[in-house]
């Protein structure tokens, strides 16, 4: 079933075969006909994570660089919409010379060229790919024909894994296989069987039903690896080098471990078990429900940013969600902020709630709680105070109110032509920009240099217009696109205000567990200290 945690699999499958010394590539093959994921509302598939190249993409990309600590680049993604559009392009321009042009083998070579891409780019020793979806579904059926033809070319360099849920209905109280050797079969009808399987179960998998495992799926007992529920994703690595997973792995393609050095990871782990204290942060934006559940999925590699900056401190994080448009509709509720250390607005779409996010902006600026703003979070910031120190009463965004004559973050030309013809797909500022940080500011205390490179995803900018009046009344443009044009960070001087900082790009997409990102240790730091 989805969700059970193949892409954390992957990426921790990725951490301790590094830890043995070979060049790992991460890979994810996304079963859904979008191009990429930039045209996906969050509550449809969670965090877009965007790379280092701009290409806007699952979240599990966001996994596989925060555990491997490194950027990867744009060919470790695919999406079946991907795929077909390369194929269904080439097939109108002739390339395919009069050829019948057939799914099974044209799609499925286009997936392989892919694959054998992105080995060479990385210049990979292993590449482990992720199948997205689950096992009997139609939509992945293509990669999994892919991977069956994979494996016919290179027999002794493909292995299958897979991830599998073995419930514990509450009734009865015990571990059942049966939905393993299902899904087992089913791979079979695909022509592909498992050489391992990662058992994912409340409690690990005991020696009988591995046993039982092994019988019935016909693969080793040595190859059933248990994969417990966990209080922390970064937990899964050293499970699966408990279980022996690496060992297994490089026996199967007689390689030999180069070395040993899991340390650093397993020292983050240990930190993060021991930390101490509470340091109570708000994130206070749009809720994204789904029925009667809500998904942080949204916002995860901000969580996880603020997670890798608190264990790096040594202290324990909560996180409390807080819904903007409650504040809207009564501001007295904006009382309960006082209760926080820290408050963070992330980034964001439309204009549901702006009003209630700027309120909070105001109540941190008056109250002196350090305030952390993302993306949409700076933009508000800006207006919030050209509303409130500078007088602009009416000052708002392009977004919010297009007809405004007070737009203080707008559409530079650039965007204003896209959206005139409608091109919306991968066509906001996106990816890795260089910014000049200027000295003696916040954002230089945390960075500790001039020249930062960081991602980006949004359409709109500080106006520049209005970036002089700003500046008068004390707001401090931190960070400039080297050219002096964009502006990158906003901040308030130290002397007024403890952490008042935003940022026009996405630091939470470079925050690492073993490389926590400067700004939200800064930030984290000033909550500590309030
Ligand atoms: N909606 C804003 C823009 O497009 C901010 C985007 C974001 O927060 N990622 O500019």
């Amino acid at each position: 079933m989805s969700g059970v945690g193949k892409g954390v699999s992957t990426a921790s499958l990725g951490t301790i075969l590094q830890a043995k010394g070979f060049r790992i590539s991460l890979m994810k093959a996304d079963p859904y006909l979008n191009v990429d994921a930039g045209t996906m509302n969050p509550t449809e598939h969670g965090e877009v994570f965007v790379m280092d190249s701009g290409l806007e993409t699952d979240q599990d990309m966001g996994n596989y660089e925060r555990f491997l600590n490194k950027n990867l680049p744009a060919e470790n993604y695919m999406t079946n919409g991907m795929v077909f559009k390369y194929v269904i392009d080439k097939e109108r321009a002739l390339g395919y010379k009069g050829k019948c042009v057939e799914p099974t083998y044209h799609i499925t070579e286009e997936i392989l060229r892919r694959i054998e891409l992105a080995v060479r780019i990385n210049d990979a020793d292993i590449t482990i790919i992720e199948v997205g979806g689950t096992a009997g579904e139609y939509q992945n059926a293509i990669f999994l024909e892919a991977a069956r033809q994979l494996k016919i070319k290179h027999p002794k360099d493909v292995i299958f894994v897979m991830v599998s849920y073995l419930p514990v209905p509450g009734k009865l109280g015990e571990m059942k296989t049966k939905p393993t050797q299902n899904a087992v079969r089913q791979m079979n009808s695909y022509g592909v069987h498992p050489d391992f399987i990662i058992a994912r179960s409340e409690n690990s998998v005991d020696k009988k039903r591995k046993e039982k495992i092994a019988n019935m799926c016909g693969v080793l007992m040595e190859h059933v690896i248990s994969a417990p529920d966990v209080n922390s994703i970064y937990d899964v690595p050293l499970n699966f080098e408990k279980d022996g997973l690496s060992k297994e792995i490089l026996n199967f393609f007689e390689l030999k471990s180069k070395q040993n050095h899991l340390k650093p990871w397993r020292d983050m782990v240990l930190k993060a078990h021991s930390a101490k204290g509470e340091l109570k942060i708000a994130i206070v934006g749009k809720y994204f429900t789904t029925g009667d559940y809500m998904l942080s999925d949204a916002y995860i590699s901000v969580i996880e940013a603020l997670k890798a900056s608190s264990i790096d401190l040594g202290i324990k994080l909560s996180l409390d969600w807080k819904d903007s448009v409650v504040y809207e509709r009564d501001r007295k509720q904006l009382k309960e902020l006082s209760d926080y250390d820290g408050i963070l607005i992330p980034g964001g779409f439309g204009s549901t709630g702006i009003e209630g996010m700027i309120s909070t902006i105001t109540y941190a600026r008056e109250k002196k709680i350090p305030y952390f703003g993302l993306c949409y979070g700076m933009q508000l910031m800006v207006i919030e105070y050209a509303r409130n120190v500078l007088g602009l009463s009416r000052a708002t965004s392009h977004e919010i109110d297009p007809s405004s004559s007070t737009q203080i973050i707008t559409l530079m030309h650039d965007q204003k032509m896209k959206l005139k013809q409608k091109d919306y797909g991968a066509s906001m500022r996106l990816g890795a920009y260089p910014c000049s940080v200027a000295k003696e500011t916040l954002a230089y205390r945390a960075y500790k240099q001039e020249k930062i490179l960081e991602r980006h995803r949004h359409r709109y900018e500080v106006n520049p217009e209005f970036v002089g009046d700003l500046e008068k009344a004390g707001l401090v443009f931190s960070g400039k696109s080297p050219d002096g044009i964009l502006m990158e960070i906003a901040e308030l001087s130290q002397k007024v205000h403890p952490f008042f900082l935003g940022t026009q790009f996405h630091p939470e997409f470079l925050a690492r567990p073993l490389s926590p990102h400067p700004l939200f240790s800064e930030f984290l730091r000033s909550a500590l200290k309030k």
